[in-house]
């Protein structure tokens, strides 16, 4: 029995294209994936949660190849330098040439050490996205954006490496817990609200089958984000401009996951937030109205995401976490605001008391 077509989007990046596909069965469909190797050394990274349950799919369609896993421990700690150095060891250890392939499977933590590993090796080699979360589907597995932390902090190194293809199979869902899949969603929403209004109206009027994870619902939500995410990509690879919209919500949502030194939220939770006091700082800055906020409050809320700053945040350590922000100039604050849903903008000389008065009133 054939497995049925995937829904399929391409990332034009001309010789570096790449085609995601999306839809059930894609791991085990090893015949459309493998073909994508170009050599017959793979190293399978994935983690200790996510292997037991899916390295078996994966490891029947490489029988024939030189092949061998490296498993992380779970958790956000383990996308280190050090890893990295373990993930080159077992490549060096599988006699791994130029035509080797490593193919990620897991959330964005496997992702991205993986990616920056193959962009390492050799001076760059391919590698294959299998994400496992929605978040990695939606976001971590698409662009090209690979890298690690330091103890100084978050993804401070890192590569631009596409990956050879993304294999996002929905099914590997079935066991990712409810918080991590509304965390996905998050990054779902903020497409949509940066610059695809028609899509917002969709999510709002399949809110209900998105939460209760509706097969033809999540398939036609990971596309219809992907083909926005590729878009900007294709225009802006290595985010000299447009790129950066994609970090609606994320100085307040960075801001407010290390205030709570990331335990309290998870990124997405941070985003679903973040998106919100933008909208609100966006209002009283008078580019936009009330309405979008209410309509993307309420599309947090129907989604069972966060949609209020938790308790105990303090305003001023939120504005001096923001203040730390990469895309600030002197004195000010560098935003992405919006002018309503589809809209957003990269908006620079922001004053810290507007930002101030939006989390005070947030925290109140
Ligand atoms: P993650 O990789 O930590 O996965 C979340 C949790 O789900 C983990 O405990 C993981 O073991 C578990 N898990 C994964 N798949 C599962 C499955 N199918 N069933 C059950 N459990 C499963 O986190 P994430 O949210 O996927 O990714 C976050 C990371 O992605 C961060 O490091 C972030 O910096 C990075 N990121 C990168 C980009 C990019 O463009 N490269 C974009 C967004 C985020
Ligand atoms: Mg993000």
């Amino acid at each position: 029995m054939n497995p049925p077509s995937p829904t399929t989007i391409d990332v034009a990046l001309g010789a570096r294209s790449y085609p995601v596909w999306i839809g059930r069965g894609l791991l085990g469909d090893s015949a459309r994936w493998r073909a994508m190797l170009r050599g017959r050394h793979v190293l399978v990274a994935s983690n200790t949660t996510v292997a037991p349950l899916y390295l078996e799919r994966v490891a029947r369609g490489l029988d024939g190849l030189q092949w061998s896993s490296f498993l992380l421990d779970d958790g956000e700690a383990h996308k280190s330098f050090a890893n990295v150095e373990r993930a080159l060891a077992a490549l060096a250890g599988l006699g791994a040439t130029r035509d080797a392939c490593v193919i990620a499977l897991g959330g964005g933590v496997v992702g991205d050490l993986a990616g920056f590993s193959a962009a390492c090796w050799m001076r760059g080699i391919d590698f294959i996205q299998m994400p496992t979360t929605l978040l990695a589907m939606v976001d971590s597995s698409v662009g090209g954006k690979t890298g690690v932390n330091l103890p100084a902090g978050k993804n401070l190194v890192g590569a631009f490496h596409q990956p050879r293809a993304v294999v996002a199979d929905i099914d590997t869902l079935a066991t990712l817990p409810d918080r991590e899949y509304r965390a996905g969603l998050a990054e779902v929403i903020k497409g949509a609200a940066i610059g695809d209004e028609p899509f917002f109206a969709w999510l709002e009027a399949h809110a209900g089958a998105l939460a209760a994870r509706d097969e033809t619902a999540v398939v036609e939500a990971i596309a219809r984000k992907l083909r926005y995410k590729a878009g900007v990509v294709a225009r802006d690879e290595t985010e000299q401009g447009e790129r950066a919209l994609l970090n609606l919500g994320h100085t307040f949502g960075h801001a407010l996951e290390t205030a709570g030194r990331y335990t309290t939220l998870l990124h997405g939770e941070g985003v679903a937030v973040g998106m919100l006091l933008a909208a609100r700082l966006s209002e009283r800055l008078g580019m936009a109205g009330a309405a979008d906020t209410a309509r993307l409050q309420r599309l947090l809320e129907t989604t069972g995401l966060p949609a209020a700053v938790p308790a105990g945040f303090d305003p001023e350590q939120l504005l001096a976490l923001m203040r730390l922000d990469k895309k600030n100039t002197a004195g000010t604050l560098r935003l992405i605001l919006w002018r309503g849903i589809g809209r957003a903008e990269i908006v620079g000389g922001v004053a810290g008391e507007e930002v101030l008065a939006v989390l005070r009133e947030a925290i109140a």
